[in-house]
């Protein structure tokens, strides 16, 4: 039996105003209604009843883990650097990761994950294919120093994450680690309570092939997917894969004019360029200019984790967008920021506002150009015609086609990817919208275990190189996405599984009798194996009682007040509204009812 938990003594403070430093409803309501509290930045203290729904987070976690036969343990979160050296990780994380030193000045970091620590226990301890499959998990606490710490929880630089990793001596053992990670995966979030999808994802800087995220389907989630109805292809748009554009036919190559550079005053913006064409140099056959027969050039700086800047130009056409997360998942590890005016004044050739190909590109430089890398978008098909800078203040040149005028070092995707453009699978068309991402799941394949020598001896008696997989849940944000999923604008809503308790008694009035009533009614509730919360507090007004029911969010509420006179308590459902009298004598059945889903209908 778990201890009713009372108000009159609960460690809980529920607050009317909105904290100032939370930007999203959930957020709020975790911290008004007494769940977390910000202790920095990006960093948060579960008080007791956040903690109760962190750890229903983790037992259904846990469950899951343990039923594909996961074993759990548990490292530190205080990590020495030599494994993360070795890996290259030390480097690559850049400014996300925290470091310290010890009091000897050696280095040490707080694990932003733990690829590195699995994979060397392994190493240490087995030594042979007879060991293998192996998965093992670890509930703990990562560090990541995010540049963008927001909306509490869900993106903190303390976070709870459930991270596992399979252990296999062949690629089929592999795949069907990875398989039963996914199904696992499914019964977690169904069982969460989440509306999500299962999207292609970029395996970021793990490296590694196959590679899917788990996202929350909402309006606040930081992650863009595309869907395509007609095939059920989804992808979170850092890994869409746009296809090249197939190459222009010959004979309208043949026929289109030499390049020619004309005067395009004040058109250093693609609005003004087309208006200026259309003005000053209309088509032939009579169609106006759009923004997309022009080529831009965007003009990138990259920072390597060991410090290096490297600029790129990315050419694209002018109707779309560089999107900054596909970018920043095709340079990474690497960082990247627009062309600053110091930058440009590195590279004179440089014509902002009119910069086309002619001073892009590695062999630009013998022809006086910038060197700099240039990578095309995969719409600019080879033979199509382009109007882009002339590398001259006021002028672009026409008819430039790629391939007969221009080259480039290579394609890039990062052009933004939009409602209704083709799936990369020709199936159909795409749409867009926005999650959280909940879990990663990816085949690591044997980078780590090369880099720190993880091998087995195979039935031959022969020594091969362990693959694995590596599998995250975000445990922490999990408790943040179920809040921003399922609140109204009174107070929390939990789903059965992850709330609080089970029911949430309110003792109304003065009357002593009442109040004696209502404890006894929370010992049989406790008894009959329900979590109760009991509002026992003495001096609290029924409105106060009812308003801290709603904010705290337990989905079944009992009331205990005026009606216990005429022998009936009131049963109400935080989420629908609806209340109904019943018996006193029948209470606990008919709460026990309610919390097991069997409740009669309500009036
Ligand atoms: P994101 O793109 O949101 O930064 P990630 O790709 O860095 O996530 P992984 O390294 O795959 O995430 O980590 C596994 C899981 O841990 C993620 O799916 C997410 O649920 C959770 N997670 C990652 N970073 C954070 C964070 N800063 N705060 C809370 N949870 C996080
Ligand atoms: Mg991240």
């Amino acid at each position: 039996m778990t201890r009713p938990l009372r108000l009159s003594t609960l460690f809980l403070r529920t607050l009317r105003e909105d904290p100032a430093d939370a930007e999203l409803p959930g957020h709020k309501l975790l911290v008004r209604a007494g769940y977390v509290r910000r202790a920095a930045p990006g960093v948060y203290s579960w008080l007791p009843l956040g903690l109760r729904v962190l750890r229903k987070v983790e037992a259904v976690v846990r469950e899951e883990m343990d039923a594909i036969g996961g074993q759990e343990l548990s490292f530190p979160a205080l990590l020495p650097r030599e494994p993360y050296e070795a890996t290259g990780r030390w480097t690559e994380y850049g400014p996300n990761l925290f470091r310290l030193k010890d009091r000897k000045g050696v280095d040490m970091l707080l694990g932003p994950t733990h690829e590195e620590m699995f994979t060397l226990a392994v190493k240490d301890m087995f030594s042979s294919y007879k060991e293998l499959p192996l998965t093992l998990y670890q509930i703990q606490t990562k560090y990541r120093d995010e540049a963008r710490p927001r909306a509490g929880l869900l993106r903190g630089r303390e976070f709870i994450m459930k991270d596992s990793y399979s252990f296999d001596v062949d690629d089929a053992g592999l795949e069907a680690a990875y398989q039963r990670h996914r199904e696992a995966y499914v019964r977690i979030f169904d069982r969460l309570g989440f509306d999500y999808v299962v999207v292609h994802a970029d395996s970021g800087a793990m490296g590694g092939s196959a590679s899917e995220e788990f996202l929350a389907v909402s309006p606040v989630g930081e992650d863009t997917f595309v869907r395509c109805e007609a095939s059920g292809y989804a992808a979170n748009v850092e890994a869409v894969v746009v296809p090249q554009a197939p190459d222009v036919d010959e004979a309208t190559v043949a026929a289109t004019p030499a390049a020619h550079v004309e005067d395009t005053p004040d058109s250093p913006t693609i609005a003004t360029l087309v208006a200026q064409a259309d003005a000053l140099h209309p088509r032939a056959d009579g169609r106006s200019w759009t923004a997309a027969d022009t080529l831009k050039n965007v003009l990138v700086l990259l920072t390597h984790p060991d410090g290096r800047t490297e600029p790129l130009a990315i050419g694209l056409p002018g109707d779309r967008e560089v999107d900054a997360k596909r970018l920043e998942a095709q340079v990474a590890p690497a960082t990247w920021r627009p062309f600053e005016a110091d930058d440009f004044a590195a590279y004179p050739m440089l014509a902002k506002g009119y910069i086309g190909p002619g001073v892009l590109g590695t062999d630009s430089e013998q022809r006086g150009g910038s060197g700099i890398r240039y990578l095309l978008d995969p719409s600019v098909a080879r033979g199509s015609a382009w109007v882009t800078g002339a590398d001259a203040h006021g002028r672009h040149v026409f008819d430039l086609v790629h391939g007969r005028d221009f080259t480039a070092d290579g394609v890039i995707q990062a052009g933004a990817i939009r409602e209704g453009d083709p799936s990369p699978d020709g199936a159909g068309t795409l749409t867009l919208a926005r999650g959280i991402e909940m879990g990663h799941i990816f085949q690591l394949g044997r980078k780590y275990a090369e880099a720190l020598d993880l091998k087995v001896l195979d039935e031959n008696g022969k020594l091969v190189t362990v693959t694995m997989g590596s599998y995250g849940v975000g445990v922490s944000r999990a408790v943040a996405a179920v809040a921003e999923a399922t609140h109204d604008e009174v107070g929390l809503l939990w789903p059965r599984e992850l709330a609080p308790a089970d029911v949430h008694v309110v003792a109304t009035g003065r009357d002593p009798e009442v109040f004696a009533h209502a404890e006894r009614l929370v010992q049989d509730l406790a008894a009959a194996g329900l979590e109760v919360i009991h509002d026992d507090r003495p001096k609290v007004s029924p409105g106060v009682k009812f308003k801290d029911s709603e904010l705290l969010g337990v989905p079944t509420v009992v009331v205990v007040g005026k009606g216990l006179a005429d022998g009936v308590i009131e049963i109400k459902d935080r989420l629908s509204g609806t209340r109904r009298e019943v018996a006193v004598e029948r209470a606990v059945g008919e709460v026990l009812a309610e919390v097991r889903g069997s409740a009669p209908a309500g009036d």
